[in-house]
């Protein structure tokens, strides 16, 4: 089946004895017993709820995995994806991650004894130099928020099977639809269902998968222990949403081109990152390893005075923080998303004053060029 389709059918619907077509909500926290030691396979909705399950199986589907975990948020997942660590264990991380990710690393990780070292993993070299005896896992975003830096998934996996170590990948920005981590040799692909996944801003998810029996045994245990569960009506939102994942998704990334491209020839503009164009350092890398090249821009203006002047004039495009979803946004990483990061790494980054994020949305090109002109103008 291919990917569009499973979008659509790739879940099995187990309780259909009425032909409803779309799956029940299944909004029950317990489920009684036929008789001692028996059960429905259903017994508390923390542990498995028949909603929550079937957008797991759906996820697990389009992901390659054989085991997928929904969670109330990105974050939750992540957190629980952390939880397999254990103190004095060290882990190497992207030097551009989403800046919840670096919180949860350098303030609840490290609390627990955990040590993340941040390189870039753009360079494979610098990977294989952090290497530790007591290095574990590798935890890659590609591509990365806001820079849009591009990881060889292959590359650093090859790196975590010869060296038995667990390869994490954020695939938030590109999801199943462009990007399959499972296949090029991840084992963990975690996502903020927030974004493209549920894809109309208005539901908190995240989700963890896998193909490995080993891990899935322990993420199933820390999910059913901390209890960070997606709800029945949440899971529904998700099911509802992925059912357009590919239509949405193709169509904004063709926007997101024709923005991009736009972008390019405004004079206020100082530069462009969208891995969809061939200028992009990673264009050849991405072509290789995705199918496509997803939704977000961000770009460079001239000055802080005009990225402020964006933010207060857009009218169209939401400013606000949050990506993938139907409404076109637009944020500000430097005093947004990335504001917890010390000063000195986000500018060497390129996360300054003047770089803005643009998550393009389903409204036709032509109203989002003007409404970016007339907030340059
Ligand atoms: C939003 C986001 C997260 C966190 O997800 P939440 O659903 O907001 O908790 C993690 N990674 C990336 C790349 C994100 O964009």
């Amino acid at each position: 089946m291919k990917l569009t389709t499973k979008c659509i059918h790739g879940s099995e619907k187990k309780y259909d004895n009425t032909g409803a077509v779309s799956v029940p909500i299944f909004q029950t926290a317990t489920f009684t017993h036929p008789g001692v030691e028996q059960s429905t396979g259903y017994d508390y909705s923390r542990l498995q709820n028949p909603t929550r399950e079937h957008l797991e199986n759906l996820i697990a589907a389009l992901e390659e995995g054989t085991e997928a975990l929904a969670f109330s948020s990105g974050m939750a997942a992540t957190s629980a994806f952390m939880e397999m660590l254990s103190p004095g264990d060290h882990v190497i991380a992207s030097d551009d991650l989403y800046g919840g990710s670096v919180r949860l690393f350098e303030h609840i990780s490290r609390k627990n004894g955990v040590v993340v070292t941040h390189v870039n993993t753009s360079d494979l070299a610098q990977i294989e130099a952090a290497l530790r005896p007591t290095t574990k896992a590798i935890f890659i975003e590609t591509p990365t928020n806001p820079m849009l830096q591009v990881t060889d998934i292959l590359g650093v996996a090859q790196m975590t099977q010869k060296n038995g170590l667990i390869l994490a990948v954020d695939n938030t920005f590109l999801t199943p639809y462009f990007q399959r981590p499972l296949a090029l040799g991840a084992d963990v692909v975690i996502h903020s269902g927030t974004k493209y996944l549920g894809g109309h801003n208005d539901t908190l998810a995240g989700f963890l998968v896998t193909n490995r029996d080993d891990i899935a045994e322990k993420l199933r245990f820390i999910h059913k222990t901390t209890g960070a569960c997606l709800s029945p009506f949440d899971s529904w939102l998700m099911i509802r949403g992925i059912k357009t994942l590919a239509v949405r998704l193709r169509q904004q990334e063709k926007t997101a081109l024709a923005l991009a491209e736009w972008l390019q020839s405004q004079p206020l503009v100082k530069a462009v990152h969208y891995i969809g164009l061939p200028s992009h350092p990673s264009y050849a890398l991405s072509k290789a390893q995705t199918s496509g090249f997803g939704g977000m821009i961000s770009f460079e203006v001239e000055s802080e005075a005009i990225a402020k002047q964006i933010l207060e004039r857009v009218a169209l495009i939401g400013f606000a923080e949050s990506l993938g979803g139907v409404e076109t946004l637009i944020t500000y990483p430097y005093l947004q998303t990335h504001a917890d990061i010390p000063e000195e790494h986000r500018c060497a980054k390129g996360i300054n004053k003047t770089l803005l994020r643009l998550s393009v949305g389903l409204e036709d090109v032509n109203d989002l060029i003007a409404d970016l002109t007339n907030s340059l103008a």
